[in-house]
Formats: structure tokens, C-alpha cells, sequence
């Protein structure tokens, strides 16, 4: 059995970041994940702004293979039913449309961490001053001993499963998938993600440009049928944005647990165990992830360190230093903050007051329209007592976190 400091759940953003701060300190860290590296991740690759400032300050400028083409995102352009559309590039300038295949398995080398990879989390046993691994690597069992576990195994999380069975009932689940279509013709600008406030569409409906080819997708509640969801999608843009596409070539769709960040209710583990990255809950707006995975995980990452170094509990020490990425988070989906801040890397209450009064009020009456869609899980009221509490509280309330 292989005795270290830190096993580290998953081999992507928030566990190369959680692993560059344990390594730095000293602390033996090994890596699992569950594929052979480097691996295929679904992803749209669009990082915001502080993901970008994280990688460079943290790892260093992106080689080129961890990029698609176009190499670099301007911004979002929002799609309402009215058929006004809100073009908004990100403060800061462009940013790089990322490869996750090859950018992920370059911040994890970056990090220093040893990486056991095709090696699958299994479980584990908490046994107050060690914790137990179980693991398997070509069907074989393979166990570990470490002081502290990081559970960044993202959405479908086995480590949050191992220390809190229950949790995956209590949260909705929903189906993202995406199709790959080579282009006839596209009138969508190639330089923008692109998103529609539509509840006739999906709960999450986008498109954008990738390696010559235009990716459709739609995110929609578990249970439902990908295929006609995704024709619906196609003929609509067909239709109104006049986008003509070959039939698909590829697709592929995941199971996300959207929801956590908007009610304040992050997973961050227990005892030994910590949870982070979109495991925890942690997913910004528009589906944004992996600047909250990064800063997430490196958060944690610095927690052990700090826990070790002054003797402090762990769980304890974590949850004190997280609250400021779970403001972060949060805020983006925050009422109050959104139409008295500026939670948001790109400013849409600017490109909303650019508008004529017209358009503003369509543009106001079409979103009311599409959160209506997010009713049945009953997530109006606690964000709203979320809202309420937070200038007074400083914060979100660490009550509600597991
Ligand atoms: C369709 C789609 C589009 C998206 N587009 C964007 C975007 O444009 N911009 C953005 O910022 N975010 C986007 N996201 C969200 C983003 O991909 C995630 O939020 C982010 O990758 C989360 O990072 P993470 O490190 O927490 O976990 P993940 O990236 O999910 O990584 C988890 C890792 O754990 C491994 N693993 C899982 N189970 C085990 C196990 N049992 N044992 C060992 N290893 C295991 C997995 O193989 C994986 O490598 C998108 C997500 C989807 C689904």
C-alpha cells in the first residue's frame, strides 16, 4: 500500500490547482484519475478572464496544442425569443478557447503532482488520523493511505457519494449534450459563445465555432430526449438566425449538477475528506466552471497547508477560507447583486441600457419567461433569502453548506 500526504480525486483544473499548492509545500500528492491522460473532456473551452490570469500567474502562458481554433473568445452574445441579441465582449480583452484535452494534462504536469492515471477512486475509509483509498487500475483493486483526500472528480463526484450518500437524491440533475455539424453557412459570429434565453429550447441552449465545425448544444432536465431537443435547437437557428448546417458528425452529453451555487449549497466534504471544483457545486453563469474550479481548488489545496501547518481542523480551516470563492460564485447568480453590481466578467446591464426602451423591456420581459422554466425546483425563495442575507452577513451563510 502506498502511504503519501494528499490523494487527490481526478486529474483536471481544480485538482492541478489543489495539488501546485501542496506540492509547493512540500507535501507528497498523488493524483488518481480514473482515464488515461491525456484524456477527452466535454467542455466548450471558453475560459473567462480570471481562469486565464489564474493559469498564467499559477502555471505560465498555455503552449499552443491546448488551444482550439478560434484560439480566442471575445465574449457571449445573449439570444432572446423577441429575437434582440446582446453581443458582450469580457473586460480584459479576448480570451483562449481552451483544448481541454491537452490544456488540462499540461496544468496537471505543471503542477508537480505524481499522476497514477486509468486508476478509478472507489472508495474510502476515514479513520481520523489517516484515511483509506480504494482504487481500482485495470479492473485490479489498488489501495492507498494518505493523511488528507481532495474529492475533484467534478459532477458526478464518487468522493462526495463516499461521505455523503444521500446528497445525489437531494439536488436535480440535468442531461448537457452537444453535436458537431461542419458548416454550410453560419451567420453567427465565430468570435462569441453563443447563448438563448428560450424555455421553448431547453434549460441550456448554445452554440459556438470549433475547429471549422459549428458545436449545437442543449441542456435540459434528466429524462428527456437529447435528439429531438438537439433537431428542435438546429431547425430554430435554421429557421431564425438562418444557420445551415450538415447533419451531425460526433456527439456527446453529461449528466450536470447544476443548481448547488445558486441556492448556496456547496458540498465541501467532512473530516479528512474535502470536496472541490464543480464536485463541490461550483459552476458560475452560462455554465462557466473552470475559473471556480481553478480558484476552488487551489483554496483548498492551500487549507491543508494551513490546517498542518498551525494545527487547526481541517474541514474548519477550509470552509473560513472558501467563503470568498463561494462569494464569488454565488454572486453571479445574486438578483441584487446582478442589477446593482457587476458580478459578471462582461457587463450586461451596459449592453442592456445600450438598447432602445423597447428592446430593453422584451429583452427584461423574455428572461422573466425563461427563469420561469426553473419554477418547478422551487430555487426562487432561498435564492432570494440568499440574496437578503448577504450584505449582512458578509457573505453566504456556511450553514447550508455539507
Ligand atoms: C458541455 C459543457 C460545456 C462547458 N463549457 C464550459 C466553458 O466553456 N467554460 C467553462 O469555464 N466551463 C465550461 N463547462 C464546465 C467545466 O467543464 C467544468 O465546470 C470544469 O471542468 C470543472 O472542473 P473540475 O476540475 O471541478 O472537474 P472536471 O473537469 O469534471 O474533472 C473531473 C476529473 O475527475 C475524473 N474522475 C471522475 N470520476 C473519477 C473516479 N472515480 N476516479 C478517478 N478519476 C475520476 C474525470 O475523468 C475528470 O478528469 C462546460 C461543461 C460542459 C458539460
Amino acid at each position: 500500500m502506498r502511504t503519501v500526504d494528499v490523494i487527490i480525486v481526478g486529474a483536471s483544473l481544480a485538482a492541478a490547482a489543489a495539488a501546485k499548492r501542496t506540492v509547493d509545500a512540500g507535501l507528497e500528492t498523488v493524483i488518481l484519475e480514473r482515464k488515461e491522460l491525456p484524456r477527452h473532456k466535454i467542455c466548450s473551452g471558453i475560459l473567462s478572464p480570471r481562469g486565464h490570469r489564474f493559469l498564467l500567474e499559477n502555471f505560465g502562458p498555455l503552449p499552443s496544442e491546448a488551444l482550439h481554433e478560434p484560439t480566442a473568445c471575445r465574449g457571449v452574445t445573449f439570444h432572446f425569443p423577441s429575437m434582440v441579441s446582446l453581443p458582450m465582449d469580457f473586460f480584459g480583452g479576448t480570451t483562449p478557447h481552451l483544448h481541454r484535452k491537452y490544456s488540462d494534462y499540461w496544468a496537471i504536469q505543471q503542477s508537480g503532482a505524481e499522476v497514477h492515471d486509468q486508476t478509478s477512486f472507489a472508495g474510502l475509509e476515514d479513520k481520523g488520523d489517516h484515511v483509506l483509498v480504494h482504487a481500482r487500475k485495470h479492473g485490479e483493486p489498488v489501495e492507498y493511505r494518505a493523511r488528507q483526500v481532495i474529492g475533484a472528480d467534478g459532477p458526478s463526484s464518487l468522493v462526495v457519494r463516499a461521505v455523503y450518500p444521500d446528497y445525489p437524491k437531494q439536488i436535480p440533475w440535468f442531461f448537457v449534450g452537444q453535436k458537431f455539424h461542419d458548416i454550410i453557412e453560419c451567420p453567427l459570429s465565430p468570435d462569441y459563445f453563443h447563448f438563448w434565453f428560450h424555455p421553448g429550447l431547453g434549460h441550456y441552449t448554445w452554440s459556438h465555432a470549433r475547429d471549422g465545425r459549428q458545436i449545437v448544444g442543449v441542456g435540459f432536465k434528466r429524462g428527456d430526449n437529447f435528439a429531438k431537443k438537439h433537431a428542435n435547437v438546429v431547425n430554430y437557428l435554421g429557421e431564425k438566425h438562418g444557420v445551415r448546417l450538415h447533419p451531425h458528425t460526433d456527439d456527446e452529453g453529461c449528466a450536470e449538477n447544476f443548481g448547488p451555487s445558486l441556492i448556496n449549497r456547496y458540498v465541501f466534504g467532512r473530516d479528512n475528506v474535502l470536496i472541490t471544483g464543480q464536485a463541490a457545486g461550483f459552476l458560475n453563469m452560462i455554465g462557466e466552471g473552470m475559473s471556480c474550479a481553478l480558484h476552488s481548488g487551489a483554496i483548498c489545496g492551500e487549507a491543508i497547508v494551513e490546517a498542518r501547518l498551525r494545527n487547526r481542523p481541517m474541514q474548519d480551516m477550509y470552509r473560513r477560507m472558501i467563503g470568498s470563492e463561494v462569494r464569488r460564485t454565488s454572486d453571479q447568480w445574486n438578483p441584487l447583486k446582478i442589477a446593482f453590481d457587476r458580478p459578471h466578467e462582461a457587463d450586461f446591464p451596459a449592453a442592456l441600457m445600450a438598447l432602445g426602451w423597447r428592446d430593453r423591456a422584451k429583452v427584461l420581459r423574455d428572461m422573466w419567461r425563461f427563469v420561469v422554466l426553473y419554477k418547478e425546483f422551487k430555487w426562487g425563495r432561498q435564492i432570494a433569502r440568499a440574496a437578503l442575507q448577504r450584505p449582512f452577513l458578509g457573505g453566504y451563510p456556511m450553514q447550508r453548506w455539507l
